[in-house]
């Protein structure tokens, strides 16, 4: 599992800093979080590949999260097959992107899926074979949603001692039991996967909240996450602008992650109001109020090893 930060900035692309939108990439699939204006550059400067994005999450439908998504649509439909898409997102997404498809006439060689966040929804927004992605509203000047990526449990470990206890030999026998098949020993004796393998082990978990005041689901949605993304906008001082306008802070950031017990965090829709070189400064500011935060950076990968 690998992260790809295609921006951290918030609010208009700068030529410093595009916009925060983020591929995760697992087993071949990409899955894309926001599209502002511009993402198609970093998907192309990424090489993240169109082809194989498989999901598009949007937050809320502010320019800076959903303008960039025409263009990534059409940057889509360059290639031969891609295979259709899932986009997910808030209510009227589905209307944003078919009104804006009528009035630019473009065409598209794919079927789109869309999700509408409503109420009565499951918090599960999506899932396939190798993932799940859930969402939960957060607090903003429109509606806003942020998102929880769970990968998928993997099987337990292969209990080798167990094995040579129940007398398998090693080889193609122990294989079909780590593939969940049952076997049968020379004597007749049926051996169940379940006796040789442990318990099933939790997959990598990620966090993409953006654009908020400090709430229970953004702490919810970062609960002990792997890797959170998580909206640093302002430095501290900017507390009470970054109130009214339903922003976070450096430090609201830093004390989400410290309380939800991520294992990492990564500070996002940084403000345009700091030039390249105040990033060291925000970065010092992050730093000392919380070991593991950092600042994001565009085009950044992130690997994200399993827990274990
Ligand atoms: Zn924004
Ligand atoms: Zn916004």
């Amino acid at each position: 599992m690998e992260c790809v930060l295609l921006g951290s900035g918030g609010m208009m692309p700068m030529h410093y800093r595009m916009l925060t939108a983020l591929v995760v990439r697992l087993k071949g699939c990409n899955y894309l979080f926001d599209s502002g204006e511009g993402t198609q550059i970093g998907m192309k400067a990424s090489k993240a590949g169109v082809k194989s994005l498989r999901v598009l999450a949007v937050t809320h439908l502010h320019a800076d999260h959903c303008l960039g998504i025409p263009g990534v649509l059409m940057l889509r439909a360059q290639v031969e097959n891609p295979g259709p898409l899932t986009i997910i997102g808030p209510p009227k997404i589905e209307q944003f992107i078919t009104q804006t498809r009528e009035t630019l006439d473009f065409t598209i060689n794919y079927n789109i899926e869309f999700i509408e966040w409503s109420p009565d929804h499951s918090e599960i927004a999506y899932q396939d074979e190798s993932l799940k992605i859930l969402w939960a509203p957060l607090k903003h000047s429109t509606f806003c949603l942020g998102y929880r990526i769970e990968e998928n449990h993997r099987p337990g470990r292969f209990l080798v001692e167990q094995a040579e206890k129940l007398g398998i030999p090693p080889g193609p026998l122990r294989g079909m039991l780590q593939r969940g098949q049952s076997i049968h020993l020379d004597d007749g004796t049926e051996i169940r996967s379940e006796q040789v393998m442990g318990e099933p082990r939790r997959g990598r978990c990620l966090a993409y909240v953006v654009d908020t005041e400090p709430t229970e689901n953004v702490l919810r949605l970062c609960d002990r996450a792997d890797m959170a993304f998580i909206e640093g906008m302002y430095l501290p001082d900017l507390e009470q602008e970054a109130r009214i306008k339903q922003h976070m802070t450096i430090d609201d950031a830093t004390r989400i992650a410290i309380s939800a017990n991520v294992h990492q965090a990564v500070l996002v829709h940084i403000s345009p109001r700091y030039k390249a070189s105040d990033l060291p400064e925000l970065e010092k500011t992050a730093k000392s109020a919380c070991e593991k935060a950092e600042m994001g950076i565009d085009l950044n990968r992130y690997h994200i090893p399993f827990p274990d």
